[in-house]
C-alpha cells in the first residue's frame, strides 16, 4: 500500500527562477570554523558522501520533534497541519534535489545562528581528528561532531534553505556556495512556502547519482529506517521509503541487526555495531520501554562535560529531551531511547529534574544496564574486557558517585597488576590469588600503566610474589581514597605508609641479599647524614624492605595521603595546598648505598651530594622534576668530573 506523502512536496525548481517580488538580500560571511570546514569537507575527507542526505532527514525529523513538542503547550503551531513528515524531490532536468519537512522552521535569526556558525567548540578538534582519520572513519566524525547540515556542499555546489518559522509571518531564504559567506533574503511569492523547511541542492557535476530513485530509496533504507516520521519520494509514483513507526515499538524479534546499527548510529553519531543491545519493556507501577545501546568504541569526547545526546526521554511517542538524566553520569557512554507510557506530556524540561517517575526509571534502568554488564563479563570475557578498556575510566566514577551500586561496580572492574601481563583481572580473582599473610589488596597509582610499572616501590612485592593493582585512571585516586575494601580486605597503596612486608617472606630466598646489607652501623650513620643534607625536603630517612633493586624510593607516610591523590589536589588548589615532604627509604643491599654508609660513617658531610641528587633521582621515577634541576644538573657534573676529571 502506498501511503500519500505527509508533506506537500517541495517543488523544485529552476535554480535561475526569479522572485515575483525582488526583497532585500542581506551577505553574510560563514564564521570561520565554517569556512574551514566546508572546505576540509568538500575537498578532502569524505570517501561515503551520500550520508549527506541521512543529515537532512534527521535535521527535518528533529524540526517535527521540536514543533510536536511546542505544540503541547501552543497547539496553535500544529494548526490543521498535524501530519508531520519528510519529503524528497528530485528535479532530473535541472539537476537539484530538495528535503522538505513541515516541522518547526527556522526564523531569519536562527537561520544566521544555525547556518551560519559551528555552536560547538571543539572544531579545532574535529579538524584534527578528520585529516587523521583513515577512510571510513570520517564519517563517523560527522555525526558525532554535529556539523550535518554542512555536509549538503559535499554533494551540492549550492544550497538553497527556505524555512517557515511555526508561529510567524514571514518565509527566509538562505542560500550560498558554501565559498565563504550566504546571503538571506525574504522569501515572497512562489517562492515563499508554509510552515517547515525546504532544502534544495544544486548537484555538483560529480554527484548526479543522487538523481536516481533507486539510489535515493537505498541510501534512506541504510540510514534512515528508524525515521518514526514517513519520508515520502515524489517520483515517478510517490510512496513512502521507511517503516516510519518507532524501531523500539517493535517486538525484539522484528528487528533485525542492521536496524539495530543503524539506530545505534543515529543515537550515538556512531555507524558501527553497538557492543550490546538492551531491549526491554518495563510494567507494573511504571511503564515504560527501553532501548539502549553500550557502544564497541569510545568517542572522542567521553571525558567532554559537554558531550550531547545522551539517552533520549520519549513520551508515548513524542520526543520531549536528551537531558532528563535518565541515567547516572557514571553511564554517560550508553546511547538510546527511553519511552515512558505513563509521564504527563505536558511535562516541562525543567521539571524533568525532579520528577519522581524519572527518579524510579533511572534506579531500574541503571540496575538493568549493570547486570547487563555483569552478564557480557561472566559470558564474554574478551568481549567484556573491550568494554572495560573503553569505559571503564568512567564507569569508576560510580565508585565514589553511588555508594548504593558501589559493590555491583566493584565486581564490574577490571584492573593490570604487576602480574596480569598486560591482561586485566578482576578484584574476585585478585583476592583469590592472594598470599598468605597478605592482609591487604594493594595498589600503585600513576599516570599510566606504563610508567606505574617502573615503580621501585614495586621491587619488594615482585619479590614476594605478591600482586599489585595498577590504577593509573584520573579518578582511580579519588575512589581509592573513599573505598572501605573489597571482600573485607582494605586497598593499601605502596607508597605509603610503613611497610608491612615483614610478615612475608621473599619467594627468592633472599637471605643471601639480607646478609649483604650494608653494616648496622654504617647504614644507620648514613641514614642520619642523609636527614641531615636533606632538612625539610624530607619527613625521614629511613630503610627500606620495599626495595630489591634500586637504591631509594619516596613513599608518603601512614596518615598521609597517597602521594598521586595528594599532587592531583595540589594541582586543583594551586595556592593552597602544597604536596608534603616524603619518606625516603633507601636499599640498604644496594652496592651504592653500602658505599655511601662507609663514607658516612668516616665524614657525615661527605655524602651530602649523593643525598640530594638521590632524592632527585627518585623524584624523576615518580615522573616528578627534581625540586631545582639547575642544582640538580651542576650537582651531577660535579660528582660526574670527580669520578672521571
Ligand atoms: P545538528 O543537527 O547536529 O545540531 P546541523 O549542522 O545539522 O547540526 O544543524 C544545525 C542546526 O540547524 C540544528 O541544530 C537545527 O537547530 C537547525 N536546523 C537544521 N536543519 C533544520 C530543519 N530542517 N528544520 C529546523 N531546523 C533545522
Amino acid at each position: 500500500m502506498v501511503k500519500k506523502p505527509a508533506v506537500k512536496k517541495p517543488a523544485t525548481k529552476k535554480t535561475t527562477k526569479k522572485t515575483a517580488k525582488k526583497s532585500k538580500s542581506e551577505s553574510h560571511a560563514f564564521q570561520a570554523d565554517v569556512s574551514k570546514l566546508l572546505k576540509l569537507m568538500v575537498h578532502s575527507v569524505y570517501s561515503e558522501r551520500e550520508i549527506f542526505l541521512r543529515e537532512l532527514i534527521s535535521n527535518g525529523a528533529d524540526a517535527c520533534d521540536k514543533l510536536r513538542y511546542e505544540a503541547i503547550q501552543n497547539p496553535d503551531l500544529m494548526g490543521k497541519e498535524s501530519d508531520l513528515g519528510i519529503a524528497i524531490a528530485i528535479d532530473k532536468d535541472n539537476k537539484t534535489i530538495a528535503i522538505g519537512d513541515n516541522g518547526i522552521g527556522m526564523s531569519h535569526d536562527e537561520l544566521v545562528e544555525n547556518l551560519g556558525t559551528i555552536a560547538r567548540s571543539g572544531t579545532q578538534a574535529f579538524m584534527e581528528m578528520a585529516s587523521a582519520a583513515k577512510d571510513g572513519d570520517d564519517v563517523n566524525l560527522i555525526g558525532q561532531f554535529g556539523i550535518g547540515f554542512y555536509s549538503a556542499f559535499m554533494v551540492a555546489d549550492k544550497v538553497e534553505v527556505v524555512s517557515h518559522k511555526a508561529g510567524e509571518d514571514k518565509c527566509w531564504k538562505w542560500t550560498s556556495d558554501g565559498e565563504g559567506s550566504y546571503s538571506i533574503e525574504e522569501a515572497v511569492g512562489d517562492d515563499a512556502r508554509t510552515r517547515g523547511t525546504e532544502i534544495y541542492l544544486s548537484l555538483r557535476d560529480d554527484a548526479l547519482e543522487y538523481l536516481e530513485e533507486s539510489r535515493i530509496e537505498q541510501i534512506v533504507t541504510t540510514y534512515s529506517d528508524h525515521i518514526t516520521y514517513p519520508i515520502a519520494l515524489d517520483g515517478a509514483e510517490p510512496r513512502q521509503l521507511n517503516a516510519g513507526n518507532a524501531i523500539w515499538t517493535r517486538s525484539k524479534a522484528d528487528i533485525t541487526e542492521a536496524q539495530h546499527k543503524e539506530f545505534f548510529g543515529a543515537v550515538s553519531g556512531v555507524y558501527s555495531d553497538p557492543a550490546l543491545t538492551l531491549h526491554y519493556k518495563a510494567e507494573g507501577l511504571n511503564e515504560y520501554t527501553v532501548l539502549l545501546y553500550v557502544p564497541g568504541e569510545r568517542p572522542y569526547d567521553l571525558f567532554d562535560p559537554e558531550r550531547r545526546g545522551r539517552q533520549k526521554l520519549y513520551v508515548r511517542r513524542v520526543y520531549i529531551t536528551d537531558d532528563a538524566q535518565l541515567l547516572p553520569a557514571y553511564l554517560r557512554f550508553v546511547r538510546g531511547v527511553i519511552d515512558s507510557e505513563d509521564m504527563p506530556l505536558n511535562l516541562s524540561r525543567e521539571m524533568l529534574q525532579d520528577n519522581p517517575t524519572v527518579g524510579k526509571i533511572r534506579k531500574a534502568v541503571t540496575g538493568k544496564v549493570l547486570s547487563e554488564l555483569k552478564k557480557c563479563a561472566t559470558n564474554d570475557a574478551d568481549k567484556y574486557a573491550k568494554i572495560w578498556e573503553s569505559f571503564g575510566p568512567v564507569l569508576k566514577e560510580g565508585l565514589y558517585e553511588d555508594m548504593e551500586r558501589r559493590d555491583d561496580l566493584f565486581e564490574l572492574a577490571r584492573f593490570r597488576t604487576s602480574s596480569s601481563e598486560g591482561e586485566t583481572v578482576s578484584l574476585k580473582d585478585y583476592v583469590a590469588g592472594m598470599k598468605e599473610n597478605q592482609s591487604a589488596i594493594y595498589y600503585v597509582t600513576g599516570e599510566n600503566a606504563e610508567k606505574v610499572a617502573q615503580s621501585p616501590q614495586l621491587e619488594g612485592y615482585k619479590a614476594r610474589g605478591l600482586d599489585v593493582l595498577y590504577l593509573s585512571d584520573a579518578v582511580d585516586s579519588f575512589w581509592v581514597r573513599t573505598a572501605l575494601g573489597f571482600d573485607g580486605k582494605p586497598f593499601k597503596s605502596i607508597t605509603q605508609g610503613a611497610d608491612d612486608l615483614e610478615n612475608i617472606e621473599p619467594e627468592t630466598k633472599d637471605d643471601e641479599a639480607k646478609k649483604d646489607e650494608g653494616a648496622e652501623d654504617e647504614i644507620s650513620a648514613l641514614l642520619v647524614a642523609m636527614k641531615d643534607a636533606l632538612g625539610d625536603k624530607v619527613a625521614e630517612v629511613r630503610k627500606s624492605t620495599r626495595l630489591t633493586e634500586s637504591p631509594v624510593c619516596i613513599v608518603a607516610g601512614a596518615e598521609g595521603l597517597d602521594r598521586n591523590l595528594e599532587k592531583i589536589l595540589a594541582q586543583q588548589n594551586a595556592e593552597s595546598m602544597s604536596v608534603s615532604a616524603p619518606i625516603l627509604e633507601i636499599n640498604a643491599s644496594n652496592a651504592l648505598i653500602k658505599s655511601l654508609a662507609g663514607q658516612a660513617k668516616k665524614d657525615k658531610s661527605s655524602v651530602s651530594d649523593a643525598a640530594l641528587l638521590l632524592l632527585d633521582q627518585a623524584y624523576i621515577l615518580e615522573g616528578e622534576r627534581p625540586e631545582d634541576p639547575a642544582a640538580f644538573a651542576k650537582r651531577m657534573s660535579d660528582v660526574l668530573t670527580k669520578a672521571f676529571g
